[in-house]
């Protein structure tokens, strides 16, 4: 039976356990955890270990330990992509049975080199194999594409208002498998918000231009599309989003307090100096009780700090 509820807010927080969790992720966490706490809704933890080479051993145990140390609650198991390889490859099959994706052949390079503009996921593909019906035994490669069609995708961010986008164009025909055979972040986590019952995604703008394409993947599996909000990504001083790559430093375990006091002055919830000394339960409890997203309304993002 699918863990889900036919009513009620579930939201999720879905880190890649490519590193320990840095400023920016605590964030989204924090975030998406506020408004499951006002919703009086689930939030959900879910690892998308879907990535082998680029995840770091451990990583994943530091992340949950991370979260626990904070407070963070989440309702039932962790979850582990890692552990839905099989839905993913039925979804994937089906969708290149039903003529909805195609085999692709070419290299990176050749997309490059064709490519005449660069959308959210790189350069969007030119469409050289759209239609040459690769078939399964002239299979040189495991690379799938989903056809994109000429419609605009339209959804109302609460925090980012109307986000409009002509998917086929400004993100062409995507990847949702790559040759390696591995799965496509966007294809994983289209189908376990769907699977998990997920009613709002909470998380960075860094995923704000690449929601037309879930959504789209959304449509063409005839799965519900969930709100969204997206809030402020977190730059560093040189103008940089934090991340492993920019060098931002782990989160420090032993200062829990600190650091979503520092969070929730990023998210402009003007939390009062004194809850410094209060465990993070009673942290949680001012910040659902002065909840006030709309703070951030139009902000993509934000330096640290
Ligand atoms: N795993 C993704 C990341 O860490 C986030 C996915 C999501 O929230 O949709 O960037
Ligand atoms: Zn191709």
């Amino acid at each position: 039976m699918p863990d889900t509820n036919s009513f009620g807010y579930r939201g999720r927080f879905a880190p890649s356990p490519t590193g320990p969790l840095h400023f920016g992720s605590l964030v989204a966490a924090a975030a998406s955890y506020l408004q499951a706490r006002v919703n009086r809704g689930k939030w959900l933890l879910r690892i998308e270990d879907l990535d082998p080479p680029r995840e770091i051993p451990g990583a994943a145990e530091r992340i949950i330990s991370t979260l626990e140390a904070h407070g963070f609650c989440w309702h039932g198991p962790v979850r582990w992509q890692s552990s839905h390889l099989a839905e993913y490859h039925a979804v994937a099959e089906r969708l290149l049975t039903e003529g909805q994706a195609y085999r692709c052949t070419c290299t990176r390079k050749a997309v490059r080199r064709l490519a005449t503009h660069i959308g959210p996921t790189g350069p969007v593909y030119p469409g050289t194999c759209r239609n040459l019906n690769h078939s399964i035994s002239s299979q040189t490669t495991n690379t799938l594409r989903l056809r994109t069609t000429n419609s605009i995708v339209t959804f109302a961010d609460i925090l980012q208002g109307e986000i409009s986008c002509a998917v086929a164009e400004s993100i062409g025909d995507f990847i949702v498998r790559r040759g390696d055979g591995l799965f496509a972040y966007n294809l994983a986590v289209v189908i376990d918000d769907a699977r998990d019952g997920i009613t709002e995604v909470v998380r960075g703008c860094d995923l704000l231009d690449i929601t037309p394409a879930q959504i789209v993947l959304q449509q063409t599996l005839c799965l519900p599309t969930p709100t969204y909000m997206h809030v402020p990504m977190v730059i560093n001083k040189r103008g940089q989003k934090l991340s492993k790559q920019t060098g931002a430093s782990p989160i420090d375990d032993h200062r829990p307090e600190a650091n979503l006091l520092a969070a929730l002055e990023f998210l402009r919830q003007d939390p009062p100096a004194r809850l410094i000394d209060e465990p993070p339960a009673q942290i949680w409890a001012w910040a659902t009780e002065h909840w006030h997203p709309e703070k951030l309304t139009g902000q993509r993002q934000l330096n640290q700090n």
